[in-house]
């Protein structure tokens, strides 16, 4: 059987966060129902003959992330009838990775005790920063202090495997309130911290605060310094960075997205859910009314060699394993000649090109690059 990777998009929250444009509403209940019969009727129609061949018996899914939105906003008892329904209609390894992705001001006790029922192996809890303040400013709805709870009361219920997702480069965030961020993440004992730099997406009230000049963003030198002090910290706590923003402890990197990175098969179900299925891309609609209506499987796309090209060197160039050279031989045919100009910025060994930590830090450019010599 294939292997396969299954995103579930839940898109509700309890209210929108100031930096935030992805698919998610807030005050939404009552199409709660509505939406998670919509997701089932999804999984059927893979669960049965489709231009991929069929879910059950063709493909075993290895891990499954339901992220959003605020899963864990909604009742829980929603997560593990599509969890079931998933297992039912498919088939799981029997180690699959099961992550679900949760907001620290929505768990209590009853709610992880269900999850676990269901077979969640991983919790992915939307951190942000410990400032109070900084929250505040973020829209965020819960404290610094609700973390640490979410994560004791994780662990009491029985979960081992935990990510924080933390952001720096924060309107008013000082080197000093990142530093402290990242020792308290460290000292509630997770097993994973994904750091990202805050991105201005149009249209969200942080741009308009940015615009009108009553956000002030710390320029390039300060959020890199950020994320070496980020590398610095994590490091001396055991934590390896595998992905430009991602850390584990040994043993503990996200299978999921590594996927994403390696460019396996993944299906998105649910809202504005993405999927890449042997070579084709396509995506379900972004509005919740429209993906209600049937908006499925939209701007279906193969992939060509050239864009399969740019996805792996863009993609794999994001992990601090790199890319595969003889893997990349082997299904293109390509090589990369001596590249003097890129000195400091890559490396290459064991057969592998990878980024250096300065190379990391302007990737974007790298891959133009080397995309750029490839041409050649
Ligand atoms: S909790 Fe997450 S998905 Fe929901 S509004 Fe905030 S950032 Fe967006």
């Amino acid at each position: 059987m294939k292997p396969l990777s299954l995103y579930i998009h839940v898109p509700f929250c309890v209210q929108k966060c100031a930096y935030c444009d992805f698919a998610s509403w807030p005050g939404r209940e009552r199409q709660w129902r509505q939406y998670f019969d919509a997701l089932m009727t999804e999984i059927r129609h893979w669960s049965v003959i489709t231009d991929f061949g069929r879910l059950s018996g063709q493909y075993c899914v290895q891990t499954a992330f339901i992220g959003g939105g605020t899963p864990t906003a909604v009742d829980a008892g929603y997560i593990k009838e599509i969890i079931d329904q998933s297992r039912f209609l498919t088939t799981f390894a029997d180690d699959a990775e099961i992550t679900l992705e949760g907001n620290p001001g929505t768990l209590t006790p009853e709610k992880l005790a269900t999850y676990k029922r269901a077979g969640v192996t991983r919790l992915s809890l939307g951190a942000q920063s410990f400032d109070d303040g900084l929250l505040r400013s973020l829209g965020r709805i819960h404290t610094a202090e609700q973390i640490g709870e979410a994560v004791r009361m994780a662990r009491d219920a029985g979960f081992s495997n935990i990510n924080l997702d933390l952001m720096y480069g924060l309107p008013g965030q000082t080197m000093a309130q990142w530093a402290d961020t990242l020792e308290q993440a460290v000292a509630l004992g997770v097993q994973h911290i994904s750091a990202y730099s805050l991105i201005v997406e149009e249209g969200t009230p942080m741009a308009d605060r940015v615009q009108r000049g009553e956000a002030v963003l710390p320029d390039d030198e300060t959020v890199n310094a950020m994320q070496r002090a980020c590398i610095d910290v994590l490091s001396k706590a055991d934590f390896g960075r595998y992905e430009i923003s991602n850390y584990a402890k040994p043993g503990f990197q996200c299978r999921h997205n590594l996927v994403y990175w390696n460019r396996g098969d993944y299906l998105g179900l649910g809202c504005a859910a993405h999927s890449l299925m042997q070579e084709h891309r396509f995506h379900n609609a972004d509005t919740l009314e429209e993906y209600l209506s049937g908006g499925r499987m939209l701007d279906m796309e193969r992939l060509t060699a050239r864009d399969r090209v740019e996805e792996t060197v863009m993609l794999s160039t994001r992990t601090t394993r790199g890319l595969d050279l003889g893997r990349f031989y082997a299904n293109y045919g390509l090589r990369f000649p001596a590249m003097p100009e890129l000195d400091g910025l890559i490396e290459i060994q064991g057969g592998f090109l990878r980024l250096t930590t300065r190379g990391l830090e302007v990737q974007n450019a790298v891959v133009l690059k080397l995309l750029e010599v490839l041409e050649k």
